[in-house]
């Protein structure tokens, strides 16, 4: 299941931010993801508890927030927001565009528990 690998390389990513800081635990992350990146991200909902136990993040609020497109016209160099299914240029019409955001998942923000570790974490 291609979303479970996405959830575990980002857990690998949100606990070696845990570990720098010294967090307990990690209570909050916060994704972009765009619609080109070939994630959805209701199947990454679901994958998240799988992949998140046993870890920092284990109760962590998941909160997944869509990306916009982007191109830039490789004709009069215009960037735009286009729709998925329509890379266009939002300014000329021009189909010949290059996507410069939205095919990319970005981790955007991890909001880490640094209060006393009286819990062992098991
Ligand atoms: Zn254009």
């Amino acid at each position: 299941m291609h979303e479970l690998s996405v959830c575990l390389s980002l857990l690998q990513q949100v606990d070696a931010i845990a570990r720098e800081r010294g967090a307990a635990r990690v209570t909050r992350i916060e994704l972009k993801v765009g619609p080109l990146s070939g994630v959805e991200a209701d199947l990454l909902r679901n994958a998240y508890p799988l992949a998140a136990a046993g870890t920092v993040a284990e109760h962590a609020e998941l909160q997944i927030s869509e990306a916009p497109i982007k191109v830039r016209c490789n004709t009069c160099g215009a960037e735009s927001e286009a729709q998925a299914n329509r890379l266009l240029c939002g300014s000329c019409g021009d189909f010949r565009t290059t996507v410069v955001s939205g095919d990319e998942m970005i981790l955007q923000s991890v909001e880490l528990d640094t209060g006393p570790a009286a819990q062992p974490a098991d």
